[in-house]
């Protein structure tokens, strides 16, 4: 007899061995007032502040997207009533394609249920629709993008992280007459660093690849109209497909790719993942829309949450916290540790009424693990000492080493992560030596 629960119950305290079985904090925002929420904690409720929130501008509660929200939940009710083929397609979607074109200046956009699924359907659709295609794919790319490659079913080449010089490589050894998609993300978010989209763009043009951007992270956030950083270093018209997500600096959900019109079509026409499923709720894509409509012209949000980005890395930096310099608005500090990630996570918590999810593996590769901070323009000067002094209490009750005051680094210190008070075990050791922060990991299986 097989004992099915048994096999489950195995799989659960394998992960909880690992320090990697995930607990969720059980929040409740308050609109109006982010980045306060209540946490319905196992001892009741308590207001706490989040600092880990992907809703990096706080549009989730603008007056604007959720009065859309509201106005259009109330006109054209609550669901959208189908897949875009069978009466799902409705006025607000429709309307959200359009804005999301003229945002990207392309010639047509195509929204999904989510950021997951853009890239899993978008990636995998275009690469089966080109005959013997490559892809050509960054060593770090999300999940999805993998999941897009891996539905693709196409050959693929990981280049490594953010290396023309290696795609370059890659794309001769290809050949210039075989298709090539070549995938890859704007700001990598686990450690908030750049790609070189001109270099790539430059390749790809040499030697005729399509380029598919993922600028998740971006989009909202950079640009004069919060296109993304395509926008802001003026090469958004050179990438074919521009793929994004309405779940983060546009406060709501869902995802899109944008890109020509026959591009566009040929997913809308070919894609499981768009035919198969009910379509966006037409008071989601009103808020959406309202959302990018206010960032295209607003430059307030952007302001004030790369100006809290830049105060609580200064203020944690010059606490002697491991953070890792960043060029972008997401700010990690360092731990190098599965369980006293989560111990600091969970004290934050619990003594501080601060909410940062841990970041453990398979999110980063083992050794990196870390505290992921996103500052928000809510953020001000009061939460960001507030937050540099409850890490630095949790920092010197785990034992873990802080440093001198100093600008933040690059690797976060992760050097420092070898100075723990408490010696790494060897299996530890090993994943150290296996991972420095800035070693290539690929994903990719
Ligand atoms: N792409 C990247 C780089 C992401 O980090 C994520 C999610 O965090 C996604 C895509 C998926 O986006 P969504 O959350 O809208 O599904």
């Amino acid at each position: 007899m097989v004992d099915y629960v048994a096999h489950f119950e195995a799989t659960l305290a394998a992960l909880k061995d690992e320090r990697r079985y995930r607990v969720f904090a059980d929040l409740e925002r308050q609109a109006g007032r982010f980045p306060h929420a209540h946490w319905h904690s196992p001892a009741g409720k308590r207001d706490v502040v989040i600092w880990c929130s992907n809703d990096y501008l706080g549009m989730g509660q603008h007056p604007k997207v959720v009065g859309a929200m509201c106005d259009t939940a109330r006109t054209m009710g609550a669901g959208a009533g189908g897949t875009r083929n069978i009466s799902g397609t409705n006025r607000a979607v429709v309307a959200l394609e359009d804005e999301l074109a003229d945002l990207h200046g392309k010639e047509a956009a195509l929204v999904f249920t989510s950021g997951y699924v853009s890239n899993l359907a978008g990636i995998a659709t275009i690469a089966r629709l080109l005959p013997d295609c490559l892809i050509l794919s960054d060593a770090l790319n999300h999940n999805s993008m993998i999941e897009g490659v891996r539905a693709a079913g196409c050959d693929k080449l990981i280049w490594r992280h953010n290396d023309i010089a290696h795609l370059e490589e890659l794309l001769i050894r290809a050949g210039n007459d075989r298709p090539k998609l070549i995938i890859f993300e704007s700001v990598y978010s686990m450690d908030g660093d750049i790609a070189p989209i001109a270099g790539i763009c430059d390749l790809a043009e040499r030697h005729n690849a399509m380029t598919y951007i993922d600028e998740v992270h971006a989009v909202g956030m950079y640009g004069a109209r919060g296109a993304g950083i395509a926008e802001r270093d003026d090469v958004m018209h050179r990438i074919d497909v521009i793929e994004g997500t309405l779940a983060k600096a546009f406060g709501t959900l869902g995802g899109y790719i944008a890109g020509k019109g026959a591009v566009i079509d040929a997913v809308r026409s070919h894609a499981p993942g768009f035919i198969f499923t009910t379509a966006l709720p037409p008071a989601v894509a009103a808020a959406a829309t309202a959302s990018i409509a206010h960032l295209k012209v607003s430059q307030v949000e952007r302001a004030d949450q790369q100006a809290a980005a830049t105060a609580t890395k200064t203020a944690l930096a010059q606490a002697g916290l491991p953070v890792m310099a960043t060029d972008t608005h997401i700010v990690p500090v360092m731990v190098g540790d599965p369980d006293l990630c989560k111990r600091a996570s969970d004290l934050l918590l619990e003594r501080h009424g601060i909410y940062i999810q841990p970041i453990n593996y398979p999110t980063v590769p083992r050794g990196t693990e870390r505290l992921r901070i996103t500052p928000g323009p809510f953020h001000g000067a009061r939460l960001i000492a507030e937050l540099a002094q409850a890490m630095m209490a949790v920092w010197q009750e785990l034992g873990l080493a802080l440093g001198d005051a100093r600008a933040p680094s690059r690797t976060g210190g992760n050097d420092r992560c070898r100075r723990l008070k408490r010696r790494p075990s060897p299996q530890r050791q090993a994943n150290l030596a296996r991972c420095p922060i800035m070693a290539i990991t690929s994903r990719h299986t």
